[in-house]
């Protein structure tokens, strides 16, 4: 389904950038796996990717750092030739009461997350725009849309998240290139492990499908908005969440 495609993945080491990378592979994409500090789970991922038969490569750097990124972007052109697909995946969090929240973890936060994105677009862009091609997704989250107590910091960046997917999208819709967003609940990852198996179990009874969700369930999304089947849908937010939030 993504034979001969390549697909730019930040965040790739682990988690949902992980599954995606995996998935993306599985359908035959060559991959440029990002990675900011998980160097040795990179070096895995690779190895597991090389063993399905398609080309990988990874490239270290920290999304809120625009030179970082306009390298990561030039180093797979370079690879590859051609950037069919972009998920911004990379996030972090840094949650506490805005009571307790100091400035820097607003600020660094809105840096990885909201100016990370908007550094990764920003560097696709014109390529996407020349080749008259590509599929851009990035990773938002349910609190972007309903908020979430404790998450002042991460709730805006991944509302902001949905405003860029959109804009973007009505940017460049003419020129073959679809934007959307996904917006996982909560999923399995180190992301959501510190949260605890009892706030884990009260979780679960607000979902309708009673259980949290795996990093490939998100993956088979990515998939989804990365492929031709996907082709008449631009600036659309799709949930991943259990019926969570609707
Ligand atoms: P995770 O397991 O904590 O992994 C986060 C990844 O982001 C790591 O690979 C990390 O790289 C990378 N990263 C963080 N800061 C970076 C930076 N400045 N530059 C480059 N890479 C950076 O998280 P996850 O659960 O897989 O989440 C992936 C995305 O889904 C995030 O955007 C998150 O907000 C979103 N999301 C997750 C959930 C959930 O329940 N898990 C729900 C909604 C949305 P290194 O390890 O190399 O530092």
């Amino acid at each position: 389904m993504l034979k001969g495609k390549c697909a730019v993945i930040t965040g790739a080491a682990r988690g949902i950038g992980k599954a995606v990378a995996l998935k993306l592979a599985s359908l035959g994409a060559n991959i440029v796996l990002n990675y900011r500090s998980s160097e040795k789970e990179v070096k895995e991922v690779e190895n597991l990717i090389k063993d399905m038969g398609v080309d990988v490569i990874s490239v270290k750097g920290d999304i809120s750092k625009l030179d970082e990124v306009e390298n990561l972007v030039s180093v797979a052109k370079e690879k590859f030739g051609c950037i069919d697909i972009m998920v911004n995946n990379a996030g972090i969090t840094k949650d506490t009461l805005i009571l307790r929240m100091k400035e820097e973890d607003f600020d660094t936060v809105i840096d990885i997350n909201l100016k990370g994105v908007f550094n990764c677009l920003k560097c696709i862009t014109p390529i996407m725009v020349k080749q008259k091609h590509g599929k851009i997704i990035n990773l938002s989250s349910v609190v972007g849309i309903s908020g979430n107590a404790g998450q002042v910091n991460y709730s805006a960046s991944k509302a902001g998240v949905i405003g860029m997917t959109k804009s973007l999208a009505k940017e460049v819709g003419s020129r073959g290139i679809n934007v959307n967003a996904v917006a996982p609940g909560y999923i399995e990852t180190d992301m959501t492990e510190s949260l605890g198996d009892k706030y884990k179990e009260e979780v679960k009874k607000n979902i309708p499908l009673k259980k949290l969700g795996k990093p490939e369930d998100v993956a088979n999304v990515v998939a989804f908005l990365s492929s031709e089947a996907s082709d008449y849908v631009t600036g659309q937010v799709i949930q991943v969440d259990g019926g969570m939030l609707m």
